[in-house]
């Protein structure tokens, strides 16, 4: 019986879970560094925490949630929903908790992963799948003088619920995805709320919706209703995504949409200079949102379109030089998403570091397989993020693929897959052509290693990944 190892608890680490156990193994086990699972669904508690895109989407094709309260449910929602899909599919007694993994080596002789924890305690398995995501790890940035601050400061992805804004100024560092989701809600309580944008994001009208009793009775009773939804859904997101690449129609049509939002909530012309950016449309991630905008033209709310460069005792200092003292700080300052794995200490065949072969960006055959790294699988590895559209259904496609090389050793009475270098070299150039003439090429964002390659995006819709991965190509990987 192969053993598989599977570390986090996430939605990668569900989907891969979920289609290994479906199709017979037994021999699973899910390694998770904290209490409960659910990944970046456990961790993002901030106010207004949710998915921007639609969950009858992001949520598992196989696993259709007739109960959503609205068309874009929020975090407790979906943490609920992963937590009900691990205890559906008996995934939920496979996790071991309080397992941080540190590192990993493959052992030439026995053909296996040994797996050790921060206990310094050690695992040994046949399989191993790292299914950490690509934003698990919150970034800080390195502004001098973080460590100085008096007041109450964390990281969007550590939400400190005991703080009380009311009455306090409050500063927040960053205007990306999760500061447009919980600046409404702290703008209605801040007595003075500055917000510190860089850069400005497009942003587009949510169109969110509760669903009423009406549409869960049908989605229960009618599951196709819902299934034609999450399809429309899924071709609008697909066409949203043809917007990405250079120069095309829909990225006009994306722009058009955004500028139309800002000019109708946004009536003040100097906060609306600061709030349209002076980039390609999608280069950083579009964000959606009806109530950002407002929040930022209320009294109480100041927009300083600067960094902030230095943290002092009592406030923050902007590229400016001029200080300002707030009582609280919160950093929306990102995941580092750039180092891949990097957390971990993993050898593989022949003593070889993937920190080492990863120095200058990540690249892996379909995102999943690095040549040296036998028996290694890598869910939402590199380049397969997405500008739009839903991540879990490329982790389905990610699960599937992985499915088949599983079955593949197993018909074959093999031990080990490896990609070739060859096939993961010309993969990864025609990759990075294709994102070479995509939006992400013309500003700053987190989907770039500092060498200047894309790492985490996928360059297009999300069909052709399904399609590429759909059958496994046996001639791609050397199997023993
Ligand atoms: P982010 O999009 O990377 O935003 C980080 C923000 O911090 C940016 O505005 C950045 O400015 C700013 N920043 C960094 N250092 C700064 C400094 N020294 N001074 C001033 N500003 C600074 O991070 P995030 O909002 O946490 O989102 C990360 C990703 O998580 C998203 O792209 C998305 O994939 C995911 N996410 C998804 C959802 C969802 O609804 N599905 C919600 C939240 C997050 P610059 O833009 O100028 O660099």
């Amino acid at each position: 019986m192969t053993s598989i190892g599977i570390i986090g608890s996430g939605f990668g680490a569900l989907a891969v879970a979920v289609e290994l156990k479906r199709s017979g193994h037994t021999d699973l086990r899910l390694w998770e560094r904290a209490d409960d699972l659910g990944g970046v669904w456990r961790d993002n508690t901030y106010p207004g925490a949710g998915c921007d895109v639609p969950s009858p989407l992001y949520s598992f094709s196989y696993e259709p949630n007739p109960r959503w309260s609205r068309r874009y449910a929020l975090q407790e929602e979906i943490h609920a929903y992963i937590r009900k899909v691990a205890d559906k599919h008996g995934i939920s007694p496979l996790v071991q908790y309080h397992r941080e993994v540190v590192a990993a080596t493959w052992n030439e002789r026995t053909s296996t992963w040994t797996v050790t924890f921060a206990d310094d305690t050690a695992q040994t398995v046949d399989i191993l799948i790292s299914a950490v995501g690509q934003l698990s790890r919150p970034k800080l940035p390195p502004i001098p003088g973080v460590e100085t601050f008096t007041g109450t400061s964390f990281h969007s992805a550590e939400w400190d619920h005991d703080f009380d804004a009311t009455g306090k100024r409050v500063a927040v560092v960053g205007a990306g995805a999760s500061a447009v989701q919980f600046i409404p809600k702290l703008a209605g309580e801040a007595a003075r709320l500055t917000v510190f944008q860089r850069s400005p994001n497009y942003l587009m009208p949510k169109p969110d919706k509760p669903y009423t009793a009406f549409h869960r009775t049908l989605f229960r009773i009618a599951p196709v209703t819902q299934t034609v939804e999450r399809g429309g859904i899924w071709t609008i997101m697909e066409q949203f995504a043809q917007g990405l690449k250079d120069e095309s129609r829909m990225g006009k049509v994306n722009k058009r949409i955004a500028m139309r939002h800002l000019d109708k909530q946004v009536k003040n012309p100097e906060l609306k200079a600061k709030l349209t950016p002076d980039y390609p449309i999608g280069c950083k991630r579009i964000l959606f949102s009806n109530e950002f905008y407002p929040a930022l033209a209320r009294a109480n709310v100041d927009v300083v379109t600067s960094a902030v460069t230095a943290v002092t005792p009592d406030g923050v200092i902007d590229a400016e030089g001029t200080e300002h003292k707030v009582d609280a700080i919160v950093y929306a300052t990102g995941f580092d998403a750039q180092n891949f794995l990097e957390s971990i200490d993993i050898t593989g065949a022949g003593g070889q570091k993937l920190a080492t072969q990863w120095a200058d960006g990540a690249h892996a055959y379909l995102g999943m397989y690095v040549p040296h790294f036998p028996n290694l699988f890598v869910t939402y590895g590199p380049n397969t993020n997405l500008g739009g559209g839903s991540i879990i259904y490329m982790l389905e496609a990610q699960a599937r693929h992985m499915r088949q090389a599983l079955d593949r050793l197993k018909a074959g009475g093999y031990t080990t897959v490896e990609v070739t270098e060859q096939a993961e070299e010309s993969y990864d150039r025609e990759i990075q052509d294709k994102l070479d003439v995509s939006v992400w090429s013309h500003c700053d964002n987190w989907y770039r290693h500092p060498s200047g390659r894309i790492t985490s995006n996928w360059p297009g819709a999300t069909l052709p990944f399904a399609k590429r991965t759909k059958v496994l190509e046996p001639d791609a990987y050397s199997w023993s």
